[in-house]
């Protein structure tokens, strides 16, 4: 076994459990990508944005909807991973208990405070949310797509200072959503 062996292969068991434990789900835009392309983008943004330097940050992007869209507990993330995968995905995981409005006006309180490896995940997913609004739009009418947009932006704002390469993507993808809920407002 080569150095890399073992991280190669912990990288293999978190995609595998990822694809998995996300199997039959998939994004709700229009081409119904498999929830899975959503994890993949997320990592590979953590991945670029950190130079793969931090494998359980890799891990816990791949990971990181796991315990709040298809009942994945911490402690099963913790006997099949480690503790600190399990506690990043928990960091950026909402209490489900909440109403909607509730966690995501939370979202906007807590993301100043969270950690910054968190603030990685969270900023990558938040872009590729984006992303895929205009790329594979949902059935929403534009008011709420550009709600999202809005709320996407105020929750960035207590992520930024952790990664300048990501809120570079992240504000292209912003913008580039503006830009086509305008386009598709004016005739
Ligand atoms: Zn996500």
């Amino acid at each position: 076994m080569n150095d890399q062996a073992p991280h190669a292969l912990f990288l293999a068991r978190v995609v595998a459990f990822a694809a998995s434990a996300h199997v039959g789900h998939r994004r709700r835009g229009l081409a119904q990508e498999p929830y899975f392309n959503h994890l993949a983008e997320v990592a590979q943004l953590v991945a670029e944005a950190t130079g793969g330097r931090d494998i359980n940050v890799i891990a816990a992007a791949y990971l990181h909807d796991t315990v709040e869209d298809v009942g994945v507990t911490a402690d099963q993330l913790r006997a099949a991973f480690n503790d600190d995968v399990a506690a990043l995905v928990l960091e950026v995981t909402d209490d489900k208990a909440l109403p909607k409005a509730e966690r995501k006006r939370l979202q906007v309180v807590n993301a100043p405070h969270k950690s910054e490896r968190a603030k990685l995940i969270k900023l990558a997913d938040k872009t590729s949310n984006l992303r895929a609004l205009v790329l594979s739009p949902p059935d929403w009418p534009l008011e709420r797509r550009q709600e999202y947009v809005d709320w996407a932006r105020a929750v960035a704002a207590g992520l930024f200072g952790v990664n300048a390469a990501l809120e570079e993507l992240f504000f292209e993808a912003a913008g580039n959503a503006d830009k086509a809920i305008r386009s598709l407002s004016s005739p």
